[in-house]
């Protein structure tokens, strides 16, 4: 079962939100990942295969300056999509990032319903279209908290 943490302040730093991921390794996962919102204001993503610590070394390398205003982060156990790097939470879309634990099943309604849009997939993944969504109603010029709620309702399943 996977395992999720998320921080907001302005004196976070993506580190420490990886040491309460590692709390939750018992619960078992396949892969790890996080996003966070750096002193630049850029949403960076960091995902790795294996333990939470592998993680931890790439954000170190990709980001020696970790500090961060908003971070999630998560342990996936996946469901739909080999437990790879490019199928670990979290999942970007534009501005988007998502993390999640269950399954979406009406995703492949879902991309179609995208993909008529023109939009493309990089991962094998339910949780994907989540990210996706959300992003697709930001680009029609919705607020956050609605581009985030017209999601949801066309979400079925956990
Ligand atoms: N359906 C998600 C996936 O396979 C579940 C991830 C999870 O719960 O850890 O990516």
């Amino acid at each position: 079962m996977c395992g999720i943490v998320g921080t907001v302040g302005p004196f976070c730093d993506a580190q420490n939100v990886l040491n309460q991921l590692e709390v939750l390794e018992y619960r078992g996962y396949d892969s790890a990942g996080i996003a966070f919102v750096d002193a630049h204001n850029e949403l960076r993503v960091v995902r790795a295969v294996g333990e939470v610590q592998k993680l931890r070394d790439a954000v170190f390398e990709a980001h020696p300056d970790h500090k961060s205003m908003a971070s999630i982060a998560h342990t996936r156990w996946a469901t739909h999509g080999a437990p790879n790097a490019g199928n670990a939470h979290p999942h970007r879309a534009g501005n988007v990032a998502v993390v999640h634990n269950g399954i979406i099943e009406n995703f492949k309604d879902l991309r179609g319903w995208l993909a008529d849009k023109g939009v493309g997939f990089e991962t094998d993944t339910d949780t994907e279209t989540i990210a996706l969504l959300a992003n697709h109603y930001l680009n029609e010029g919705l607020p956050p908290r609605d581009a985030a709620a017209q999601t949801i309702a066309q979400l079925d399943g956990a």
